[in-house]
């Protein structure tokens, strides 16, 4: 079994073992090595692995993963492979490490207010890239957080953080285990590991801490949302919460700026301009319409059909509210009838006085449909042609 050195010591980064085995890899040109005393952290408990190198006597090898099987030995990928029995150093990639340290105390802290302030229990960690996240089972069922409870938490943490309490991990013997006021049961009989955040938080756990909850920094809930009956609170801590500050500070600066408002009245601003944009959509879908009216109006010929004023036009593209109210306005008027392309639209439509029916007149001459008085499809300037020598002939043919 790996003597685990993180477990003493969360800084360490550098260290000196001896290889105990070293057998293939899982992929081509990779080796697993297992070490007498470790400091580098095998994935478990949410927190991913460390990196870094093992350097020897002649040679050195990246570590790509670390593992721990079930006997405890713990399992280093590299891609070079040392001779076995040999002396080795590693030196872990620290600032991997200290992000990861930032993001695991986070969430204790998180974990521990949760559970102090609204009486809900979490269950896991997961540790991405970018973000983390926890589920937890709150009282009655509920799976959201309000804006008013994500802010009781976010302060309580906050606050502890800048107490700058100290972290303790130890193995208690099991007559001091049973006294202890843990904030939920062990999941392992034997070896249970505790950590302690100043008086905060209090739990089982084999992971990676900082020594004082000051160095997590900031943490920072981004969303609360409803997961497999749970809530999912996600959230970044320490360096990640900076760069995430001040990536949406320079946006907000910027979106400032082209609004021309400081960066807290951000949403007033946006609301105020989709306002006027909204009044200036429909100013001009008014301008529209009259223009399509008055074309309309033009371009209508009396001698085509007796007694029915006949608009058969083809105009570039109109916005398709506007060209359905321009034509609905014509045709209020009794003794019209429009034919009409634009762009790739058809409509067509009459007053409820004229007796031709457009739906059955736009299906013989294109792709569409609607109702007797007003129809509309997809077709090409020579469809309304084709429609107005259809009504022409017809109705020739009629009287
Ligand atoms: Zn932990």
């Amino acid at each position: 079994m790996t003597e685990r050195l993180y477990y003493e010591d969360a800084y360490l980064w550098r260290f000196d073992g001896n290889v105990t085995a070293c057998r293939t890899g899982k992929r081509p040109g990779q080796w697993e090595v297992s070490l007498d005393r470790s400091a580098f952290y095998p994935t478990s408990g949410g927190q991913p692995h460390d990196t870094g190198t093992l350097k020897w006597k002649g040679g050195s090898a990246r570590v790509l993963d670390v593992e721990a099987d079930e006997t405890g030995e713990v399992w280093h990928t590299v891609d070079r492979a040392p001779a076995a029995g040999i002396p080795v150093r590693g030196e872990i990639d620290g600032v991997r490490r200290t992000d990861h340290m930032e993001q695991h105390g986070g969430e204790h802290m998180l974990a521990g207010a949760l559970w102090e302030k609204l009486g809900g229990t979490t269950i896991g960690l997961h540790l991405g890239a970018e973000e983390s996240s926890i589920d937890a089972d709150l009282p009655e069922g509920r799976t959201h957080l309000t804006e008013e409870e994500i802010r009781l938490l976010e302060d309580t943490v906050n606050e502890r953080i800048r107490l700058n309490a100290p972290i303790r991990c130890w193995f208690p013997e099991p007559e001091e285990l049973r006294k202890l006021p843990l904030r939920k049961p062990p999941t392992v009989k034997e070896h249970v590991r505790i950590v302690a955040m100043g008086d905060f938080e209090m739990v089982a756990c084999g992971g990676t801490h900082p020594d004082a909850t000051g160095r997590i920094g900031l943490v920072k809930i981004l969303s609360a949302a409803p997961a497999r009956g749970k809530v999912r609170i996600t959230f970044v801590c320490g360096g990640r919460a900076v760069r995430l500050f001040q990536a949406v500070m320079r946006s907000a600066g910027k979106a400032g700026a082209a609004l021309s408002c400081p960066v807290d009245e951000l949403s007033r601003a946006a609301a105020e301009l989709k306002y006027r944009l909204a009044e200036v959509q429909k100013k001009a879908n008014r301008y529209e319409t009259q223009d399509l009216l008055s074309r309309f109006l033009e371009g209508e010929n009396r001698e085509d059909l007796p007694g029915t004023a006949l608009a058969a036009l083809c105009l570039p593209e109109h916005e398709a509210k506007a060209v359905t109210e321009a034509a609905a306005a014509y045709i209020r008027e009794p003794g019209k009838a429009l034919l009409l392309c634009c762009g790739e639209r058809l409509t067509f439509a009459r007053s409820a006085d004229v007796a031709i029916d457009m739906n059955e007149l736009i299906r013989r001459v294109a792709r569409g449909g609607g109702r007797p008085e007003m129809a509309a499809g997809a077709g090409i300037p020579e469809c309304i042609a084709a429609a107005r020598k259809i009504l022409i002939t017809e109705r020739n043919r009629g009287s």
